[in-house]
């Protein structure tokens, strides 16, 4: 028999359950319901193939974070399940609004008033309203794209309020150097200030963290897929 335990396809399998088991854990840990974590497998630069066996394994959530690149991959794996959600969790440009809105089940980058206004337009000719998650720049980064923290209360009333999007979270992406639980509980003062529920933070290296913090959504990349080929985001 050929030992083939190496191989990335079962390799990613036990990611998945070993990642699971953790997910698990940390509710368990901080007095909350596994079920109501999602985890998000981070699929962007991996190909179909690499990305088939996680999908026959159970995992149906996924996050991509270019359209293009989404658009070649999933229409043929969505196939594999019936039941399989596609987060946007990358920079949307507000040329590519319109397919994005037919592609994905989620946008979780809804960073400026531009992009805010277009999505309404666009919402509103096609029909197709994915749910959307609001991006906090929590760490005020300036080449980092999101709201900042002193101007969410007001955007998210204007979406909601204005524009009639459906907001129901908000995400962040910690800056790499620093305590991420400082990010962490700033997102979810704001999410629960403006009374929206769901709270997309928390990757490969902090995800437990950020469920300890309220994380209803973790975004796992690496620590299922293994490292990816070039630095993407
Ligand atoms: C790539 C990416 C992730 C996953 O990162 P890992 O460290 O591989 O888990 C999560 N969120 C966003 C926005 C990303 O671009």
């Amino acid at each position: 028999m050929v030992d083939d335990t190496d191989s990335p396809a079962i390799q990613s399998r036990e990611n998945l359950a070993n990642i699971q088991t953790r997910i698990d854990e940390a509710a368990t840990r901080s007095g909350r319901a596994a079920q109501n974590v999602t985890l998000v497998a981070v699929s962007k630069t991996m190909e179909a193939s690499r990305i088939e066996p996680v999908i026959a394994a159970g995992q149906r959530v996924f996050g991509e974070n270019r359209i293009q690149e989404a658009e070649g991959k999933w229409p043929g794996l969505s196939e594999m399940a019936d039941d399989i959600k596609l987060h946007l969790i990358g920079p949307l440009q507000t040329n590519k609004v319109r397919v994005a809105l037919e592609l994905f089940d989620v946008i979780e980058t809804v960073d400026r008033p531009k992009l805010a206004r277009r999505i309404a337009n666009i919402m509103e000719e096609t029909g197709f309203r994915p749910d959307l998650y609001i991006q906090v720049n929590t760490g005020e980064e300036p080449q980092k794209a999101g709201i900042l923290p002193a101007d969410c209360d007001a955007f998210i009333k204007e979406c909601r309020d204005e524009l009639k999007l459906p907001i129901i979270g908000l995400m962040c992406i910690p800056p790499m150097e620093e305590e991420a639980s400082l990010h962490f509980s700033l997102l979810r003062k704001i999410a629960q200030r403006n009374g929206l529920e769901n709270l997309s933070m928390g990757m490969s290296a902090d995800f437990e963290v950020a469920i300890e913090f309220g994380a209803t959504h973790v975004r796992v990349g690496t620590a299922i897929f293994g490292a990816r080929q070039s630095f993407v985001q």
